[in-house]
């Protein structure tokens, strides 16, 4: 079995009785950066104190982090650097690609999209205020609606409520062909399918880090900037640590000549060393075995759920190869049957108004886990578990 290639669930604390469906929002804690964590609050931090900013190059750990994420989504070293959220990153590639296309005016996303892009896209429309516009249009649609006004084409890979996967070298070619920006966002495909920027040739990807790829609550964001351009890109937010030399102090900026520019402030160190400590996990993983045990449980888990709860209603495409990494069932009752689920021990999340979110990551999860997971929600289902007060009321946090 393929996924048994990449199964490496002794590498993670996951507590007894809990199956981790929900990786796609909050990856678990790999045992190694909670190691890492406390040698470096412990040692770096309490020991060398400034000092380990040259000491234990801290300096250069966006970059260094940078050139690990690039391994895995297809891109070479020196095209990616981390920090700052994921907002924030979309923010700075769209400024960057809007400045590459002065005289065209619009930036196109699709409804799938995940708010926070096209809240960050609404906010730089404003404050840039010289007419842009931000279209929205049906997934389905993306491709046809690229034309000749189009300045960049801003699309997350895979929509984080149906597991929707764009087909990238596609779009990516059409936005080409138009002339127009393509923007990448990869918050559900980094560590969960395979993705090869360099061949897309997409001018920039952003994503974030705590989900697929266990770098922990609020961990760094990263930024990709295709190599031709990393030398002329207009990073946007000019901070200090983009600056040619940060510690020159001059009082004009300048933009280092790397990728480096899109750096903003300080790095958050101890979050980027977790990261850095939980991307060793990826070391021999093959992200096509990956994606092969990814659809292995998937679709079990769809034929299981299928199978004992007609009440669900599957929204994920049916085919695979057009899913990412997460099926997703439509249910009336769905924040409350989610509520019930995990008091038993089974993971997951609920995106309004009434979808119940399932995440599949092989490193830590097997066909039993599946199969166990098929039999808790029928019995939720089925028994009307959910049917209790104390699940339907609704937290802050879905
Ligand atoms: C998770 C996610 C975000 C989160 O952005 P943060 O700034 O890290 O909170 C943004 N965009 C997409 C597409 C996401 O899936």
């Amino acid at each position: 079995m393929k996924s048994g290639a990449v199964f490496r669930k002794e590498q993670f604390v996951i507590p007894s009785g809990v199956i981790y469906l929900d990786g796609n929002s909050l990856g678990p804690l790999p045992r190694i950066a909670s190691r890492r964590i406390t040698e470096v609050v412990e040692r770096e931090w309490g020991q060398a104190l400034i000092r380990a900013w040259n000491e234990c190059a801290w300096m250069e750990q966006p970059a260094r982090v940078g050139d690990l994420i690039a391994k895995l989504v297809g891109a070479p070293g020196g095209s990616i650097v981390m920090g700052d959220t994921l907002s924030i990153k979309v923010y700075q590639a769209l400024a960057s690609a809007l400045q590459m296309r002065p005289d065209r005016k619009i930036i196109l996303s699709d409804s799938g999209n995940f708010p926070t892009d096209l809240y960050m896209a609404q906010g730089l429309i404003e404050s840039l205020d010289k007419g842009h516009e931000l279209r929205i249009v049906a997934p389905e649609a993306v491709e046809r609606s690229i034309d000749e006004t189009v300045a960049a084409v801003m699309i997350t890979q895979v929509d984080y409520r149906t597991g929707r996967l764009h087909e990238m070298n596609r779009i990516t070619s059409a936005a080409h062909d138009a002339g127009a920006v393509m923007i990448w966002d990869l918050a559900h495909s980094a560590g969960a399918v395979p993705v090869q920027l360099t061949d897309s040739g997409c001018e920039f990807a952003v994503g974030c880090t705590y989900k697929y790829l266990n770098g922990g609550p609020g961990a760094p964001a990263f930024i990709y900037v295709r190599p031709d351009l990393v030398e002329t890109v207009r990073p946007a937010l000019a901070g200090w640590m983009g600056h040619d030399v940060p510690f020159a102090f001059d009082r004009d900026y300048r933009p280092a000549n790397s990728i480096e520019r899109m750096r903003v402030g300080t790095p958050p160190i101890i979050q980027l060393s977790a990261l850095e400590a939980a991307m060793q996990i990826w070391n021999g993983v093959d992200m096509g075995d990956v994606r092969a045990a990814s659809i292995e449980l998937s679709e079990r888990f769809i034929a299981e759920v299928e199978k004992r709860c007609p009440a669900l209603h599957l929204v994920s495409p049916r085919d695979p190869a057009a899913r990412g990494s997460q099926v997703s069932f439509r249910f009336e009752h769905g924040y409350a049957a989610m509520q019930a689920l995990i008091d038993r021990g089974v993971i997951g999340d609920f995106r309004a108004p009434d979808i119940m979110r399932f995440g599949f990551t092989p490193l830590y999860l097997d066909t039993g886990d599946i199969v166990t997971a098929a039999e808790v929600v029928e019995d939720v289902i089925l028994n009307r578990l959910w049917d209790n007060p104390r699940y339907k009321q609704v937290n802050s946090v879905t």
